[in-house]
């Protein structure tokens, strides 16, 4: 290739049929689902104030310390300062500004979801993107219209169950925890101090760094060496207070009763700041390394922190990336082929051809077209290569008898079809 050729982005990458075939797949069972939970999609901008990020995903996780991607838009006027802005590495924060800014609760709008893609400047790898897509939900509102019942958290993981088994996904494992809440964090961070004190200089860097800022995530650290150490930390779970801990048992009372079977992880931390009580995560044995499918809790202060009322929430993200390579389904077998490939013979018959499709698209159908230029081979070989089911052949005396010769390419059977029962031939598939 010249060595002008341009490619794209590292870590960016282009999706291709047949595989979109399969996202679009994936988003309209998604969708279906989130409507007989009666969740209504919201769209946020691709980008917003830094500010926005660093207060809501917190200014000591990886996610806006390290791979965030921010820029100093232009300053209108030269003695201002450009605004910093920065690409959504989330889309909760976004979504939670949303509903403050239009007050969402005033019209009852209190369980959203969204599909859009994200960005991370993370080391790309398999599973790994720095544009993902992520397919997520919250539920959020007063505590008075019961965003904060433990029914609430129940009903968003039988939610995600539903979503994955009605994908086809199998295999998959809830992992649930709970992280307590501002009151239990206090006197657990002390005691996780305390323990860690004696150890963490043989740890790594970062965890040395967590321990001072946010010891919690010490439990994020992927180093094998420091695993040891970790497993003999206390857990947050011994230091729920009554209501958290009433709270959690009530989360997985709901799960028993409605057969959504889960794995109590008391390591399982989530990375970002306003996360309290229910954590979890779904993971699958297929995907490797990045095996985490989507991750989600509960954020009672998040609102709060964004100069927002009282508005406790839950929430997740699905990485539709991933769920596309967990997917069984081959793209193949969700792309639908053409129908129909319609064949013009000799000069004038692009016209005719052109008024057949638009008959029978009108019907649904998918047809594809020839060129009245092709010779009658070169329109079967392009009919095959596509997949088409059928060819309709359009010549000079098909027009005059206005009945058209319409071959099955699997069975080799053709007929002369007249001009008025091909959409139920074509539909009828034999
Ligand atoms: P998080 O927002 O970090 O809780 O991530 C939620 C989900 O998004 C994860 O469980 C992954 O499935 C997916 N995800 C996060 N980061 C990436 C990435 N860089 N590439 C692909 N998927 C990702």
């Amino acid at each position: 290739m010249p060595d002008k050729t341009i490619r794209a982005v590292k870590g960016m990458r282009d999706l291709l049929p047949p595989e979109t075939a399969l996202w679009n797949f994936v988003e309209a069972a998604v969708r279906d689902v989130f409507r007989a939970y009666n969740f209504h999609e919201i769209r946020t901008p691709i980008f917003e104030e830094t500010q926005l990020f660093a207060r809501a995903v917190g200014e000591e996780t990886d996610v806006v310390s390290k791979e965030m991607y921010t820029w100093e838009d232009r300053a209108r006027a030269e003695s201002e300062k450009g605004q910093s802005l920065t690409l959504r590495p989330e889309n909760t924060a976004g979504t939670v500004r949303a509903y403050i800014e239009h007050k969402l609760w005033e019209r009852g709008l209190n369980k959203l979801y969204y599909i859009g893609p994200q960005f991370r400047r993370e080391r790309p790898q398999k599973g790994r993107y720095r544009q993902f897509y992520q397919i997520g939900a919250e539920v959020i509102g007063s505590a008075s219209a019961g965003s904060e019942s433990p029914a609430r958290d129940a009903e968003v993981l039988e939610l995600l169950a539903t979503l994955l088994d009605r994908l086809g996904i199998e295999n998959w494992t809830l992992q649930l925890n709970s992280v307590g809440c501002p009151n239990d964090r206090a006197a657990y961070n002390e005691a996780l101090r305390k323990a860690l004190e004696p150890v963490v200089t043989t740890m790594c860097t970062d965890c040395q760094r967590r321990a001072v800022t946010n010891p919690l995530r010490v439990f994020d650290c992927k180093v094998p060496a420091d695993q040891p150490i970790i497993d003999k930390l206390p857990r947050i779970t011994q230091y729920l207070d009554e209501p958290c801990r009433i709270h959690f048992e009530q989360v997985k009372n709901i799960l028993k009763s409605v057969g959504v079977e889960f794995h109590e992880n008391d390591r399982l931390v989530r990375g970002l700041d306003y996360y309290t009580r229910t954590a979890f995560e779904f993971t699958h044995g297929a995907l490797g390394a990045q095996n985490a499918i989507l991750g989600g809790g509960r954020y009672d202060g998040l609102s709060e922190s964004l100069g927002g009322p009282n508005a406790p929430g839950i929430g997740f993200a699905i990485g539709e990336d991933r769920l596309v390579l967990a997917l069984k389904e081959s793209a193949e077998a969700v792309q639908r082929k053409p129908d129909v490939y319609i064949a013009p013979l000799g000069a004038g018959m692009d016209r005719e051809a052109a008024r057949l499709a638009r008959e029978l698209r009108r019907h649904d159908i998918i047809a594809d077209l020839g060129d009245e230029t092709f010779r009658l081979k070169k329109s079967f070989d392009a009919a095959s290569k596509l997949g088409a089911r059928f060819i309709l052949i359009v010549g000079e005396n098909e027009v005059k008898a206005d009945s058209f010769a319409l071959k099955n390419l699997s069975s080799g059977e053709q007929l002369s079809v007249p001009r008025a029962e091909l959409a139920q031939k074509i539909q009828s598939g034999s």
